[in-house]
Formats: structure tokens, C-alpha cells, sequence
């Protein structure tokens, strides 16, 4: 649009699109205008923020250029649409308060980590916020964690409990601050404060004094509960053995490893060796755990990450995590303040309840947590990206799907509960909610159902959900008053997979997982769906075999197994008593799970390609019983790595079943010839890739797309990329969404978007 060029001032209005609220956008207009010599004023909008320039036409048109051009780093504008004004005459450039109403299309900023220059005052004996854990600026601090209400503004955070002190204000008002309208702002006076607790809630020190006993506490190998950003985490000395298995043991944690937060940068590169994208994860503004590769067990208790080759780091995000670390030195383990696959425990009180039996110490303070938010988990996988659990930083920050959705709630599947609400600027995803069978997660999810929606200006008009009629989220779609629709859970799987790509369909969607029911009522999980705009075609899927034991399955690999040699010699599969999983039931087990498989009571049928995995450890002897969800899986990854064969098995293809038999048969043959597991588990891991090539091949559709939670394993995805990208196709992986199904309720909405638009009826 062309500004009439005139000695007149000229007005113009722009109303901006994205994430630009809580990311320093409005001090930032404020002094390019003045700069510029221009009146008017910005504010947030629940669309995003508004802006109106008055003054000559190049300097406003100069203006408009440099908004986009210049913008904060952590500003994304998705629009921005400007529309002549009259001119008022105006003469002074203002911020004015937030407009609450009109159509809401914004983006919710996520939580940032300290930046360098809080850090520098952080440690300067000078500055008044010297070593106040609460310190923040328009770069960095909290956001989506205190946030209660949108626009962001301090009024709907948690931090309108705090009245600015007279300092704090003039830096707030003060253009030419770095904390001009950083909502969070605060300091020794008028902010949050420490205290450290006994587990009975009794005061033991405030301020600093809690933080030093803190640090003393953690270096006598006590267990401490600390109050972060979007929760509680339980630290203990990373490398004291005594310590670490104290955590595990009063958190009833066996083997899952913990993850580390890292005293620097430097500590992490001498345990690990860094890439280059690994270290920009790792000082990234979203901070998250990432899974590196250890280059020995030293540096911390083996207790820590049992028998695994990579270890979860991230370094310090908030001042007091900075404090802490700086003051100690040395690792620290850092784990969710809860159960396993809870989310995060938020509230001081319910912290002394639900981690007073673990923590001897808890660091609390007077910043109320709005939300629950995790840590995030990601991985480089051929040298990119790849979130494993979306949480801080990530969430919720809308996932461009380039075509308009109607506004769909999709409510996700059930373990690693995630939902999302699809926008005009995208799908805004969750943070990681849990496994929605602990009382926690089903708490986050029913406040996340009210919250996200409200939060990004969507009025649902449908709820997605899984087609399993028992998961918590299909009840509660089921039970709202708007119509539910059920969407198959590999086809989101493959959606979702294609959205973080910028792509849809066609394509051939590659879903691997451990289990998800399918359209025919069996158990899903070795699938290869050809997805196109319309829906999906199950044109392959892995050869079906019984599950003895149902929900014990997953946690006992000798069972999928046993399930596997059943399906491929009947009731003489009891009888080879000579192979490891077999062995490892007693007599009476074995009868009692024989008569399950010849009945086909409690036995379902699965196609699941992580049972598979699991059959397999379990046959190569690793691992007969499993103390977390794939566990036996990642050692069989763990040990093809190690191995590196280049062999694969034969397999056979029965119409659409991919038969796994011919290969199975020969890991038989090889156990018993004493051939060692890892040799065997690469030849298992090249033959699927192998199996999925094939497919592809008859198939013919150019982009495949691997995702499900079996390609959270990196040598399978790694193998299977290079092999069909050797054989001419474009293989497509998961990189901000994750693979596993906390990326399912993107493909949801997707899914009943679509299926909406088509309709002229918006009843499922
Ligand atoms: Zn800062
Ligand atoms: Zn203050
Ligand atoms: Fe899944």
C-alpha cells in the first residue's frame, strides 16, 4: 500500500500478527517512532498488538519497513496490515493499555531464559539485583508459566500479587529502559522472595541465606526440592552415588535415567562433544533437556543414567537455577518434582504433601506458578532438531499448517497427553500434560481443555479425539457439548509428522508405536497409511500377532515375545525352553499364558512394531522384564549401535501384512548359535529398514513420512532415511512436534479441520 508523499503528516493504522506480545515488541515501536520523530501509539491487541504513526510520509513509510525489518529476536510476525488514518495532529508517541476486545488471534508468548545482560547485573556486587533469582527484562524471563489471562499484560500474570517499588516502575515506564513494560519486572523490594522450608513447612531461612543453605544442603548429598519456573524439580549432587540413589529409591524411580542440569557449557563439552546444533540447543532462549551422547560414564554417578550411552543436560535457565549451579559448581541432578509421567508439581503446599517423603529440604517462593510446564526434551537426529517432550519454551507456540483451519479443540490420545487448539495463525500445541492414568495429568489436561482455547481467542466448534472409546480425552470429547470427532491414531501420527514439515499428503506415512487402535478394532502400531487431503488408505502393516497379558505387555517384554513365537509355532512355542524368554517364566506362567494364546482371552491381536522391538530384546537375552515404557527397545537400539552390522534378515510379504517371520526365525537361529545381541539387533534394525523400503517401492508415493514413538530411536531413523533417500525418495522426520504422542492432537485437528470444511454440516 503507497503513502501519499506530502509536506503533511500522514497517519497510518497497523495491526500486527503473532507472537508479539511478551517479547519486548511494544517498547520496541515505542522507540523506533521516536526515533523517527513519529506521534501515535502502540498496544496489545487480543489480535496481536495495534499500532498507529503520524507523521511525514517517508518517515512513517521508513517506519513500517524497519517494524518488520528490526523486530525483537524473539518476535514473530505471521501479518501485518496497515490502513491510512486521519491525522490527529498528534505530538507524542505512547503506550497505551491493552484493548480486550475485538477478534483474537494472537500468539501466547512462551517462557525465556535469563538473558546476558540479567546475567551481568546478576553477578555485579553494583547492581541492586545483584544475586536476586527473580530478575528479568523485554529478552527474557517468565511468560506462559505466570501468565493467567491474554493480552499479556502484569495485571493477568501472577506477578499483580507484587506492586512496583518507585525503581522498578520509572524503568518500567522508561522508554529508554531495558525493562520499558517487561511486565515481569522486579527486584529485592518489591518482588518475590525465597524461602527454604523444612518438609513439615517450617520456615529454616529466607532471601539469600535459603538460597546458600540450599547449595549446602546439596553439596552434604541431600535431596532438595526446588521451586522453578513452571514447577518443582528434585536436585541432589550429580555425582554423588549415596545421593542419586537416595532420589531413586524415595522416588521409586529404578532405572529411568535423570536428567542433568550442567554447571556450564564447558562441562558439557568435555563429558559429551558438542556439535554445533547441539550447543545452539543448549543455549538456546528455550533452554531444554537435550539428549547427548556421553563420551564416557565419568563425571557423574553412574546412578544417575544406568547402563546408558546418552545422558539428558541443559543448562541453567532462570537466575536461581544460575545462582545455584554458580555457587555449587558441579552437576546436579534435575527431575520433575513428581511421579513418573506426572506432570510437574507447582504449588509450595502441595509440594510439601506430594515431595515432602523425598526432598529433606525445600527451596519455595512467593511467584505463583499459572501452570504446570515440564522441562522440554529434544535430540539431534542428522544434524537437526528433534523435540522428544514439548514443553517450556516450546509450547505453546503456534505450528504453521498452511491452509485455514476451522477453530477445532483436538484433546490427543492418552500417555504423554498433549492438546491443541487450531488458530488462524496455526495449531497451538500444549505443553506436555502426561499420562493421563495419574490424577495429576488428568488435573492439567481438564485445566488445559478450559485454558488454551480462552487463552488464544478460539470458541471450539469441534473436539478431536482418538478412536479409542476409553482414553480420558475421547470421554471427555464425548461428554462436551460440541460434536466429537475420532480420528484414527496413526493417521494423526502421520499428519502431525507432515505439518512439522510444511507438507501434506500424498504421502506415505511410516507409523510406528506401541499400540493405537485401529479402524478394524485391533491393536495398530506397524503401519504404513498412504495419506492424501481426503483421509487414509492402510495400504501395509507389520504381520499381526497376540498379545498375552494385555496391560502387562508393555512392561514385560518376555510376554511380546512369547506372543511373537506363538503366532509362529502355536503351542510348541511353550516348549523352546532354550530361548531366553521362555526361560524367564516359571512352568506355571507358561501354561497359564498358553491357554490365553489358544483361547484368545486376554490376548489381543496387535500389528505393533514397538512389541516387536520389545520381542526381540527379549529374544537376544537384554532384557525380560522392563522397569519404564521402552526400555527393553532402547537397549536393543543401544546394542545395534554398538554393532554396526550392515546385514539384514529376509522377510517375506503376505498382501498388505509385512511378514517379520523369516527374520525372527533366523534371530532364533543366531541366539542359538551364540552370535552376540548387538550383531543380532543390527541385522533386526537393518531389516525393518528394509521392510519400509519395500513398501515404499510399491507403494510410489515420492514423500514418506516416519513418525510414531519407535522413530524416537535414532538408528532406525537414520538407517531408514539414508535408504530411502538412496532409493529416490524424500523421507520426512519430526523436528519441532514430537514423534511419540505428544504430536498426535496436532494431527487431530488436522484431521477434523478438514474432515469440517468439507462439510457442510459440522456434525460428526
Ligand atoms: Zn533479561
Ligand atoms: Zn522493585
Ligand atoms: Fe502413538
Amino acid at each position: 500500500m503507497g503513502i501519499p508523499i506530502t509536506a503533511d503528516p500522514v497517519r497510518v493504522r497497523a495491526d500486527v500478527r503473532g507472537t508479539v506480545q511478551g517479547v519486548g515488541f511494544r517498547p520496541f515501536v515505542y522507540r523506533l517512532a521516536a526515533e523517527l520523530g513519529l506521534a501515535g501509539w502502540v498496544r496489545n491487541s487480543p489480535g496481536g498488538a495495534a499500532v498507529e504513526a503520524e507523521g511525514p510520509a517517508p518517515a512513517v513509510a521508513e517506519f513500517l519497513r524497519l517494524v518488520c525489518q528490526d523486530r525483537p529476536p524473539r518476535c514473530h510476525i505471521a501479518s501485518i496490515t496497515h490502513t491510512p488514518a486521519a491525522a490527529l495532529g498528534a505530538t507524542q508517541f505512547e503506550i497505551l493499555p491493552s484493548d480486550r476486545d475485538g477478534p483474537a488471534a494472537v500468539s501466547v508468548p512462551p517462557d525465556l531464559t535469563t538473558c546476558p545482560a540479567c546475567l551481568r547485573e546478576l553477578f555485579d556486587p553494583a547492581d541492586r539485583r545483584f544475586r536476586y533469582p527473580f530478575l528479568n527484562c523485554t529478552d527474557c524471563g517468565p511468560r506462559f508459566t505466570i501468565l493467567e489471562a491474554m493480552p499479556y499484560d502484569r495485571s493477568r500474570t501472577t506477578m499483580r500479587h507484587f506492586p512496583l517499588c518507585d525503581r522498578c516502575r520509572a524503568e518500567y515506564e522508561d522508554p529508554a529502559d531495558r525493562r520499558f513494560h517487561a511486565e515481569p519486572v522486579a527486584c529485592p523490594a518489591c518482588g518475590p522472595r525465597l524461602a527454604l522450608w523444612d518438609p513439615a513447612g517450617r520456615d529454616l531461612a529466607a532471601g539469600d541465606d535459603a538460597l546458600r543453605q540450599t547449595a549446602e544442603a546439596i553439596r552434604a548429598g541431600r535431596v532438595v526440592a526446588v521451586k522453578g519456573l513452571g514447577g518443582f524439580h528434585l536436585l541432589c549432587d550429580a555425582r554423588n552415588e549415596g545421593a542419586v540413589a537416595a532420589l531413586r529409591r524415595r522416588k521409586a524411580r529404578e532405572e529411568k535415567p535423570f536428567a542433568v542440569m550442567a554447571p556450564s557449557l564447558a562441562w558439557v563439552n568435555e563429558q559429551c562433544g558438542l556439535s554445533a546444533e547441539e550447543v545452539r540447543l543448549l543455549t538456546s532462549p528455550e533452554a531444554p533437556i537435550v539428549l547427548l551422547r556421553r563420551r564416557g560414564t565419568a563425571g557423574v554417578a553412574a546412578g544417575v543414567a544406568p547402563g546408558n550411552p546418552y545422558l539428558g543436560v541443559m543448562l541453567p535457565y532462570t537466575p536461581l537455577h544460575h545462582l545455584l549451579l554458580a555457587d555449587l559448581g558441579f552437576p546436579v541432578v534435575a527431575t520433575s518434582g513428581n511421579r513418573t509421567d506426572e506432570p510437574i508439581c507447582t504449588d509450595p503446599r502441595e509440594a510439601l504433601d506430594r515431595l515432602g517423603g523425598i526432598a529433606d529440604v525445600l527451596l519455595v517462593h512467593d511467584r505463583p506458578i499459572a501452570r504446570p510446564v515440564d522441562d522440554s526434551v529434544v535430540r539431534v537426529v542428522l544434524g537437526r532438531e528433534q523435540v522428544i517432550r514439548r514443553a517450556r519454551g516450546y509450547a505453546p507456540v503456534p505450528v504453521p499448517v498452511g491452509e485455514p483451519l476451522p477453530p477445532v479443540l483436538a484433546v490427543g490420545a492418552y500417555l504423554k497427553n498433549a492438546i491443541a487448539v487450531a488458530t488462524p495463525g496455526g495449531v497451538c500445541l500444549s505443553q506436555h500434560l502426561g499420562d493421563l492414568e495419574t490424577a495429576a495429568a488428568a488435573e492439567a489436561f481438564a485445566r488445559a481443555v478450559e485454558d488454551l482455547p480462552r487463552f488464544v481467542g478460539v470458541r471450539p466448534v469441534a473436539a478431536a479425539c482418538d478412536l479409542h472409546p476409553d482414553y480420558q480425552s475421547t470421554r471427555y470429547a464425548g461428554r462436551c457439548t460440541m460434536p466429537a470427532i475420532r480420528v484414527q491414531h496413526h493417521y494423526a501420527h502421520v499428519l502431525a509428522c507432515l505439518a512439522d514439515n510444511g507438507l501434506r499428503g500424498p504421502a506415505l506415512g511410516v507409523a510406528w508405536d506401541g499400540t493405537g487402535l485401529g479402524t478394524d478394532g485391533t491393536a495398530w502400531g506397524g503401519e504404513f497409511l498412504r495419506v492424501t487431503d481426503d483421509g487414509f488408505e492402510r495400504v501395509a502393516h507389520l504381520r499381526p500377532f497376540r498379545l498375552p497379558g494385555g496391560d502387562r505387555v508393555a512392561r514385560e517384554p518376555r510376554r511380546a515375545a512369547l506372543g511373537v513365537l506363538y503366532e509362529l509355532f502355536g503351542p510348541l512355542a511353550l516348549a523352546h525352553t532354550h530361548l531366553p524368554p521362555i526361560r524367564a517364566f516359571e512352568p506355571a506362567e507358561r501354561r497359564v499364558l498358553g491357554a490365553a494364546l489358544a483361547n484368545g482371552v486376554n490376548a489381543p491381536v496387535t500389528s505393533s512394531a514397538g512389541r516387536l522391538f520389545d520381542a526381540v530384546a527379549a529374544l537376544v537375552g537384554l532384557r525380560q522384564e522392563a522397569t519404564f515404557e521402552g526400555q527393553a527397545a532402547a537397549e536393543l537400539e543401544w546394542a545395534a549401535e554398538a554393532a554396526r552390522s550392515d546385514e539384514a534378515y529376509p522377510f517375506g510379504q503376505d498382501g498388505a501384512a509385512v511378514d517379520w517371520g523369516p527374520a525372527v526365525l533366523e534371530v532364533i537361529e543366531d541366539v542359538s548359535k551364540g552370535v552376540p545381541a548387538g550383531e543380532v539387533a543390527g541385522r533386526f534394525h537393518n531389516t525393518l529398514v528394509e521392510m519400509i523400503v519395500a513398501v515404499a517401492r510399491g507403494v510410489g508415493e515420492p514423500v514418506v513420512a516416519l513418525t510414531g514413538g519407535c522413530f524416537q530411536n535414532a538408528y532406525l531413523l537414520a538407517g531408514a532415511v539414508g535408504r530411502l533417500t538412496a532409493a529416490g525418495f524424500e523421507p520426512v522426520c519430526h523436528q519441532r512436534v514430537p514423534p511419540n504422542d505428544g504430536g498426535v492432537a496436532l494431527g487431530q485437528a488436522l484431521a477434523a479441520g478438514r474432515q469440517l470444511r468439507t462439510e457442510s454440516s459440522p456434525c460428526a
